[in-house]
């Protein structure tokens, strides 16, 4: 089959390689359609340390063509999307229900092969069936962009109603978090991000108000003005300084989650505000595979629009010159199945 390779970093290309073989417990699925997530650049790039052989890709949606022995509840023909890691069922987190935070967890597309492939193998586990009125290329981005966000407002940052709500970051996570924050409740949303495509969709998204940090000699006094009271504040980007921008926009008694991944190494307040205004400050990885449905059910039922969610579509053989460009604010998918364009 072919599959996009990582070969170092830096370097991906377009191999041909054997074709996955399923185990007892896995099933082989035909890909119809994987996200290209901000990660996948990152291992692209080298920094993850991930092993140069590595077929990248965790946002997968694909069609059963194949299963082992073992596999119940699943025919040929089924679609379905993908919880992005295997876990081990068995820890403390996955018997709670937290299979986000298992203890030996293998990241499709990092610890094992993902879904930039024309097939992959997958452990029955890890699916979750697509509703026929949902479309591939959303299914695919479903399980990472849109139920992300869903995992970090509702579960770890526990948004109730009446809310105002600072979205730090306005890409695939942040889009979807400023619907999903309306679709809870939130009183107002506001969005910061200094690209301005990504502020005007922030604004298509739903969001009240959008702020340009740049463009401001103070962007906390003005965040501050724009969100007046904001009790929940959600981080997409990873850096020391939006973390920073983050804990200063809250309200006393708020909360900061953190969704952006990197090295950095934000600062607290000075403690005698942290300490004294009660400010919570907590990380959010992923999410469940019972949010991933819950994500798919608000998508089948109209509830989210997912219109502009997909801002490309490439087939794979066009793939690999993705990783050179910059990203968008919104997701660019891989379409396996489908054929070049012999531009
Ligand atoms: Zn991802
Ligand atoms: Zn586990």
């Amino acid at each position: 089959m072919r599959a996009l390779v990582y070969q170092g970093p830096g370097k991906i290309s377009l191999e041909t390689i054997e074709d996955p073989s399923p185990t007892d417990d896995e099933v082989l699925l035909r890909v119809d359609a994987a996200g290209v997530c901000g990660t996948d650049r990152h291992i692209v790039a080298g920094e993850l340390g991930v092993p140069p052989g590595t077929v990248p890709g965790h946002e997968i949606a694909g069609t059963i063509i194949g299963m082992g022995s073992d596999v119940e509840g699943w025919k040929s023909g089924d679609r379905v999307a993908c919880f992005g890691q295997v876990t081990c069922g068995t820890c403390s987190p996955c018997v709670s229900g937290a299979s986000n935070r298992c203890r030996q967890p293998a990241v499709l597309g990092m610890a094992r092969q993902g879904g930039f492939a024309e097939q992959v193998a997958l452990p029955a586990s890890c699916l979750i069936r697509l509703p026929d009125d949902v479309s591939s290329p959303v299914g695919a981005i479903a399980s990472d962009a849109i139920a992300t966000p869903l995992h970090a407002l509702m579960t770890v940052g526990q948004l109730r109603p009446g809310e105002t709500v600072v979205v730090i970051g306005a890409g695939g996570l942040g889009l979807h978090a400023i619907q999903l924050a309306r679709l809870a409740g939130a009183a107002c949303v506001v969005a910061v991000d200094p690209f301005e495509p990504a502020r005007k969709a922030a604004l298509i998204a739903g969001a009240d108000a959008v702020l340009d940090p740049s463009l401001e000699d103070d962007a906390v006094r003005a965040l501050r003005r724009l969100a007046r009271g904001a009790s929940l504040a959600l981080e997409c980007v990873g850096t020391a300084e939006t973390v920073e921008l983050g804990m200063s926009a809250l309200s006393p008694g708020g909360r900061l989650v953190v969704v952006g991944v990197g090295s950095a190494r934000p600062s607290l307040p000075p403690l005698a505000r942290f300490i004294g205004t009660e400010l919570s400050v907590c990380g959010s990885f992923g999410s469940t595979p019972a949010e991933i449905e819950t994500v798919l059910n608000l998508i089948e039922r109209r509830r989210l629009d997912v219109s502009h969610s997909v801002q490309r579509e490439v087939p794979l053989g066009e793939a690999a010159s993705i990783f050179s460009e910059p990203g968008g604010p919104a997701r660019t998918v891989i379409l396996p199945q489908s054929q070049e364009s012999h531009r």
